[in-house]
């Protein structure tokens, strides 16, 4: 069997940095694992690099950038193995539905009981 061999998911980097570890690709961004939200890992990701990534909501390539993910894992604190998978249009469009459905059921949380609520309702635990 024939070894797959990966393709290479770099493109033509900003040239604006040295790198500052060995390895590390040009136009990369170097990870400050302080800053991260805690973990276990033995192997957390040095630096970033601009991943292309297909969103799983419309399909289309997008790039989730070194930048971004700088972002994320140091300022959001997200857990360091968390990668975007829908492009900035449907992140934004899922996260305006969740939010719609948060307001909704707030609404619906303050709304007036029925009186024979207890009647229709599936027996609580
Ligand atoms: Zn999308």
């Amino acid at each position: 069997m024939p070894r797959k061999k990966q393709s290479p998911k770099r493109k033509s980097a900003s040239l604006k940095k040295k790198p500052s570890l060995p390895g590390m690709p040009r136009g990369a961004i170097k990870a400050d694992l302080s800053k991260h939200a805690p973990h276990n890992s033995y192997g957390p990701p040095l630096w970033y690099l601009d991943q292309h990534n297909k969103c799983v909501d419309c399909r289309r390539e997008f790039i989730f950038t070194a930048r971004q993910q700088q972002h994320w894992f140091e300022i959001l604190k997200i857990p360091i193995h968390v990668y975007a998978n829908r492009c900035p249009g449907c992140r934004a469009r899922r996260r305006a539905e969740l939010a719609a459905q948060k307001k909704h059921m707030e609404e619906m949380a303050k709304r007036p009981r029925h009186p024979n609520e207890a009647f229709f309702r599936k027996k609580a635990k």
